[in-house]
């Protein structure tokens, strides 16, 4: 329960502070020593590496590939003389939280303040994803607004427009049981109905960091930020959602694209699943509309690295005027956020049994 609680939030000020304690004790004492790591001698691969340490590699071979992605060579070999992540031998008692199911009759009921007044209170109307832990990232935030349009006069910040989908998606994952935690964080925006965002540079990166404007830097943090959450829930299914808005060209209308890291089949799977689910959604809703999403590999630092398998998402091009609908009105925010949560379910009902 207690990686639960400073997930979403952070109403009291001694939760906040104890939570922060806990989380730099658990940074500095067992993230870096987790991890047993080996140092790759000629002639080994990941195969052998794994036997070699009692792992079978059908289990974790794709979790030895995550944890190390930005170490191994062509066809993920290892190169000689750098160190190597292992992954660690997945628990099997059974988690306290799922000891007591919560049947229809008593659906719980909890307050997360980050949604704001009106979507604050949310009803757990199932536990499908309680073994599911999601890290949300919507993009830039501080004093980095991402990319920038207008519409009637209006400036529209694509951090603003990228949080609030990312809130709403948070929310309905918080619904169907999954543990959530909102990377970027707005002390006071919650989700908001509005057309027209007001852009503000408060957001912080979690749990409470001040977000820098050099760019690296502030992908870093993020990551890192993730990094460490990573290594206090291994037991359970883990995936990281990143959520941007494009800026293209006025004249260039893009649908929904998904991008993974080329050495994450777990990503390319979520990023496939994802755009089928859009794609299927679009068909019913939209049947003459065509869908033109795709699916593609990017060299992107977060993704890149990130333990968790991730996936990154430009939810269209925020200058282009069909474009802009998607993300103006608050019912297709949060349509499209449905649409992520569906996709996200299926994702974990593939990959977790
Ligand atoms: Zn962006």
């Amino acid at each position: 329960m207690v990686s639960y609680i400073p997930s979403i939030h952070f109403e009291l000020n001694t939760y906040r502070i104890f939570i922060a304690s806990l989380l730099l004790l658990l940074a500095s004492t067992s993230f870096a020593q987790d991890y047993k790591t080996i140092t790759a001698q000629k002639g080994d691969g990941i195969y052998s590496v794994l036997k070699q340490n009692g792992l079978s590699p059908g289990e974790y071979l794709n979790q030895f590939i995550e944890l190390n992605k930005t170490k191994l060579g062509k066809d993920n070999s290892l190169i000689i003389g750098r160190t190597y992540r292992l992954p660690i031998v997945a628990e099997k008692k059974p988690q306290i939280q799922d000891s007591a199911p919560v049947t229809e009759a008593s659906q719980e009921k909890k307050v997360y303040e980050i949604f704001g007044d009106k979507y604050k209170d949310v009803t757990i109307t199932s536990r499908e994803l309680s073994k599911a832990v999601f890290y949300l990232m919507s993009g830039h935030g501080g004093p980095d607004p991402g990319a920038i349009g207008s519409l009637n006069g209006h400036l529209l910040c694509e951090d603003e427009y990228a949080y609030d989908v990312t809130l709403r998606l948070a929310r309905n994952l918080t619904e169907r049981g999954a543990t959530v935690y909102m990377i970027i964080r707005d002390p006071n925006d919650g989700i908001r109905d509005e057309q027209f965002l007001t852009p503000d540079r408060d957001e912080v990166c979690f749990p409470n960091q001040t977000i820098p404007l050099n760019q690296l830097a502030r992908l870093r943090q993020g990551t890192e930020a993730v990094n460490k959450l990573y290594a206090q829930n291994r037991s359970k299914f883990q995936r990281l959602v990143v959520i941007h808005i494009d800026s293209r060209s006025q004249k260039q209308n893009i649908d929904v694209f998904f991008y993974h890291d080329k050495r994450s089949d777990a990503g390319k799977k979520l990023a496939n699943t994802l755009k089928d689910t859009f794609g299927e959604r679009y068909a019913r809703h939209q049947p003459t509309r065509g869908y033109n999403g795709s699916v593609s590999e990017r060299n992107l630092y977060v993704i890149k690295n990130s333990f968790p398998p991730a996936v990154f998402i430009e939810l269209g091009n925020i200058n282009h005027t069909r474009d802009q609908k998607r993300f103006i009105f608050s019912d297709n925010r949060q349509a499209v956020s449905n649409w992520l949560r569906d996709g996200l379910i299926h994702d974990f009902n593939k990959s977790f049994k």
